[in-house]
């Protein structure tokens, strides 16, 4: 198999002009941005790229403006900042307000491209997409993925490669449907698999608990029966903290009331949680273990946050949700890594490749 290009097998960029795929897509309240970390970590690529003499030229998305210019979306307030940090360095106009990068129109990958003479890819969190920005230029010019990307592949693959073990896969979050694909896949390579968030309860009525008025689908129901069936250690919530039918605050065993609704896991799973986590040499956490929104409900994703900081264990954090709980109890610097890619790291997980990375190891460069 070719192995992705790295900066290095770029070769001399002097005085080249190097399209840099970035994922700016910042979080912004009243068109000023209100987390930078986005943009800040593009810097060692782009400075790599600078320090050798290359002219630079970043693109992203930003938001949703479905293929229509949009001044809400306008890269405006990216550039300012992008300008404070790594001044001289040029910035496209938001890619999707062209219907051609979604769409992967070669036009749009054409006008991308023109001018242009190297390629990086740095935005991982659009690395599952076969956009026109991000599978186009490397059909054509000498490309390579930037050192956030780098990283980001290094560490999700080693975690299907050669974990240690024991490996243990902590999932939660709101949708099991969501992420089946990559349940499936895990349960392959870990050791054991820990449940909570909205997704327990699909997995705890397939055992035939009652779940009162608590987020359920129905049509996975039959599917979450054989993975319990496929004789692998899987760990639900022994107890269960949401609200009772008139909507008081209430803990329950794993059978809950008519009417109630589970919103977080109880004390004593998040207390078993912590000890497989504890006891871990590789963790990987997925989804929050409640709706940690509301402080309420936060205990259990916090517990589980808490320990995957204490842990000897290596940890790395998926999920957009995932990370911003941990960024709110101030934990994630004490995790190993947080992944910037929502699907695109569960995808990776699952699949071991993504268009991408696929479309780099195609480049012209590529050995
Ligand atoms: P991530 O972004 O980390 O992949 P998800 O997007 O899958 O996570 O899920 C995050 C959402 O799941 C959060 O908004 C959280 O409030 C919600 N959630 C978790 N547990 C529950 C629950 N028991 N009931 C309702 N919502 C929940
Ligand atoms: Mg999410």
């Amino acid at each position: 198999m070719t192995s992705i290009p790295v900066l290095e097998d770029l070769g001399d960029v002097a005085g080249r002009r190097v399209l840099v795929r970035t994922d700016f897509n910042v979080p912004l309240h009243d068109g000023e941005i209100t987390d930078d970390f986005r943009i800040r970590a593009a810097l060692p690529t782009i400075t790599w790229l600078t320090e050798r003499g290359a002219q630079v030229v970043c693109a992203s998305h930003l938001g949703r403006p479905k293929g229509e210019a949009n001044p809400k979306y306008s890269m405006d307030p990216v550039r300012a900042r992008l300008a404070e940090l790594a001044p001289g360095v040029e910035l496209l106009e938001n890619l999707r307000f062209d219907p051609g990068e979604e769409r992967n129109d070669p036009a749009f990958a054409a006008k991308l491209v023109k001018g242009v003479d190297a390629y990086v890819d740095d935005a991982f969190g659009a690395a599952h997409r076969a956009h026109a920005s991000i599978v186009g230029p490397p059909k054509t010019l000498p490309s390579a993925m930037g050192r956030l990307m780098q990283r980001e592949v290094e560490v999700l693959l080693s975690l299907r490669d050669d974990p240690k073990h024991p490996f243990v896969a902590v999932l939660g979050g709101a949708k099991i449907s969501d992420k089946l694909g990559v349940v499936e896949a895990l349960l392959e390579v870990v050791d054991a698999l820990v449940i909570g968030g909205a997704m327990c309860f699909t997995f705890l009525a397939a055992q035939g608990n009652p779940i009162g008025d608590s987020l359920f689908e129905p049509d996975q129901v039959d599917t979450c029966r054989r993975l319990l069936g496929l004789g692998k250690t899987i760990h639900l919530p022994e107890d269960i903290v949401g609200v009772d039918a008139n909507g008081d605050y209430a803990t329950f065993g794993t059978r809950l009331p008519d009417g109630a609704k589970g919103f977080d896991i109880g004390p004593g799973s998040a207390a078993a949680f912590s000890d497989v986590i504890m006891e871990a040499r590789t963790v990987f956490w997925n989804g929050p273990m409640g709706m940690f929104e509301d402080e309420r409900f936060a205990a259990g994703t916090r517990t589980v946050a808490q320990a995957m900081a204490d842990t000897k264990a290596f940890t790395v954090v998926g999920g957009g949700d995932s990370a911003a709980a941990l960024a709110q109890f101030g934990l994630d610097d004490d995790v190993d890594h947080v992944s910037t890619g929502g699907g695109a790291s569960l995808e990776l997980l699952e699949l071991g490749d993504l268009p991408g990375l696929a479309a780099l190891r195609e480049a012209p460069n590529a050995h």
